[in-house]
């Protein structure tokens, strides 16, 4: 920036809009642009005066400042020698100025409900990926049609136009302003409220808010109310229930629009309902987040599963099984019980037995009882046990979502128990296990290391070995990650490897943790060269994740539509009429000797209805059976549209390809 202008002359343009402030100081400050270049300020001045002192175009386009990766408002004054970032409405898909904007778009939705609905209490309302919501107390129940009358008050302050004013006050002031309001939610969030308490205030609502915050409601140009939902107060079900009304807001209508399209997308994708059309899977109250697998499910399931074992014994693992529940002192050795407990399922066999049994919620400790069944030699290591095993995990019933969330887990899990020579060279065979699966299932990848959490176990010392491992096998294969700081499990650090959908969509998967605290806590051990005894490290790693979820995963990327080797049914022949069906299950009968999943659609409707039902199910390959049809000439239509006409012969081999 070179225009930088003078401070503290009289007329120059950035002491006038300084008079209004309480205390001016004559002395004069640098912030840093993103250019580098210093920007001189009179002390004291905020964000939107850096912006004034660029220009006035940049004013009032001003949405946030942000500052070595944190958001501020543009009313808050600026520090000496602080590196800013003017964000405006032009950074429309920035995630920082979404943010600000769905978060001043929720300040709207409270002031509009309020108006509506006279005795609705407000609770509170932050932006969220994707959107805003705001939670209410409302004297009667509203339904989701509500919600066109709120968004047409919503839009007619838009049309009116908003300030957004902030000021800071005492905590007891606070708490007056509120009660007298009649809002007890935002009386009980001043007394918890840490650090300074501030209010924005725009129209005649004004809420209690960290910010940051728009200047004015002009930048908003597109809002749509998506949803309504229950939600406890504070999260905790022992408190009042309260409405969550969804809703997001753009910077342009495109944007928007763009946006619910996609949203649209989502939602014929959805693996619940293409579940339930395919008839895949279903699930029941009488198990919450444990699915009911159906014939069509498991052949995908075991398509998976026999893939998972293929690979599994070319690249050296051995397969074993270890219970499913276990007494709580093993879990007491294994770290669980102290770190993981919440989320386990815990089974007393008398009321009041001192005598736990815990349902395992991962396989490692089981497989260190394995390794440790006897002496262990410096030869066989790297040790590598493969187990799909059946784990439950006790999510909360509100976070349950299809297969996507699921109590009833079975991961694809191997843990590897080697020197810490043979580190590497096991992260790197787990890598390009992983990178061979997804690309078979044309899955994009990103992959971030995950580094030391709040609850780890183990000194900052041995974190450092561990985590210097993983990044050095990343590096050293040239595969290009994040670093996600305290995002590791407890017990180590970790490789995650997300993959991207065709929605766009980014989901974890496989993961690769390194550990060294499993095998001290079990006292594993293995004789050296020198006939010493020293600890394994052990390499957890799981690369489908959980099989539901990677099937739930696989259902959306696909839309249903999966390759032919996936595909439940792969064939379905349609014999045209009554006199045809010998003649079609003669030709099914021959492809399923050949090993392919083959149906038969009989006559009980027309061919051309039968045709769209077997579109609608994204079966592969049809193929037609009538008069005309024989041995060496079928009539076959593929998905998509494409259609041929072969032998049997000919057909039989163009499928083995598909396969292979
Ligand atoms: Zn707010
Ligand atoms: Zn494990």
């Amino acid at each position: 920036m070179s225009a930088t202008p003078a401070s503290g002359s009289g007329d120059s343009p950035t002491s006038s809009f300084l008079t209004h402030r309480r205390c001016i100081s004559l002395s004069a400050m640098n912030v840093v642009l993103p250019d580098n270049s210093k920007l001189e300020l009179p002390d004291g001045a905020t964000g939107l005066d850096a912006a004034r002192a660029i220009g006035p175009k940049l004013a009032e386009q001003a949405v946030l400042i942000r500052s070595n990766g944190n958001v501020q408002d543009l009313r808050l004054p600026l520090r000496d020698g602080e590196q800013i970032q003017i964000l405006t409405t032009r950074d429309k898909n920035d995630p920082d100025a979404l943010y600000v904007l769905r978060h001043s778009t929720a300040h709207l939705l409270a002031e509009a409900v309020r108006r509506l609905y006279p005795g609705v209490k407000v609770a509170i309302g932050p932006p969220i990926e994707n959107g805003f919501y705001y939670d209410f107390d409302f004297p009667d129940p509203i339904r989701e049609e509500d919600l066109e009358k709120i968004e047409a008050e919503l839009n007619r302050e838009l049309k009116e136009g908003r300030e957004w004013t902030r000021r800071e006050i005492s905590r007891d002031e606070a708490k007056v302003l509120f009660e007298q309001e009649g809002e007890p939610y935002k009386v009980e969030l001043v007394d918890t409220a840490e650090g300074d308490i501030s209010l924005y205030t725009q129209g005649d609502f004004t809420d209690l808010c960290r910010g940051p915050h728009l200047q004015n409601s002009k930048p908003i140009k597109a809002v749509k109310l998506t949803s309504l939902a229950g939600a406890y107060w504070r999260g905790d079900s022992s408190k009042p229930q309260l409405t969550r009304i969804y809703g997001t807001a753009f910077y342009s209508q495109e944007d928007l629009d763009a946006y619910l399209a996609r949203l649209e997308e989502a939602r014929t994708r959805d693996h619940r309902r293409i579940g339930a059309e395919q008839d895949l899977f279903h699930f029941d109250e009488v198990s919450p987040g444990s699915p009911f697998w159906h014939p069509k499910g498991m052949v995908i399931w075991n398509v998976l599963e026999d893939l998972r074992r293929r690979e599994n014994s070319k690249r050296g693992y051995t397969e074993v099984k270890t219970p499913i529940i276990f007494e709580k002192r093993l879990w007491e050795t294994s770290g669980h019980w102290e770190k993981f407990r919440d989320n386990m399922f815990f089974i007393q066999q008398e009321p009041g037995d001192e005598h736990l049994f815990g349902l395992k919620p991962m396989n490692c400790p089981g497989h260190c009882l394995v390794y440790d069944s006897r002496g262990r030699s410096y030869r066989e290591l790297p040790v590598r046990l493969a187990e799909a095993g059946t784990l439950h995990r006790n999510e909360p019933s509100g976070t349950l979502h299809g297969l996507l969330r699921v109590r009833h887990v079975t991961q694809d899990d191997g843990h590897i128990f080697c020197t810490h020579d043979q580190i590497q060279d096991e992260v790197f065979r787990c890598l390009d296990h992983a990178f061979y699966l997804y690309g078979l299932l044309d899955l994009t990848m990103h992959v971030e290391l995950s580094l030391r959490p709040d609850n780890k176990l183990g000194s900052d010392a041995e974190w450092d070995v561990s985590e210097g491992a993983l990044r050095s096998a990343l590096r050293s294969r040239s595969v290009e990650f994040v670093e996600m700081p305290g995002e590791g499990a407890f017990y180590g650090p970790k490789i995650d490897i997300h993959m991207e959908d065709s929605l766009g969509r980014r989901w974890q998967l496989g993961t690769v943790q390194l550990d060294f605290m499993m095998p001290q806590r079990f006292g594993l051990a293995y004789q050296t060269a020198d006939n010493e005894q020293k600890t394994p490290a052990m390499i957890h790693r799981a690369l489908f994740g959980s099989m539901e979820r990677f099937i739930g995963i696989l259902i959306e990327h696909y839309a249903g539509a999966y390759p032919f080797w996936l595909a439940p049914v792969q064939i379905r022949v349609l014999p045209v009429g009554e006199a045809h069906a010998e003649g079609a299950h003669a030709i099914a009968a021959r492809l399923a000797e050949r090993g392919f999943r083959v149906e038969v659609g009989e006559a009980t409707e027309t061919v051309g209805k039968r045709i769209r039902s077997a579109e609608l199910e994204k079966i592969p390959f049809v193929v037609v059976y009538g008069d005309r049809e024989s041995e060496a000439s079928l009539a076959v239509r593929e998905r998509g549209g494409g259609q041929f006409e072969e032998s049997l012969e000919d057909f039989a081999a163009r499928l083995a390809t598909l396969v292979s």
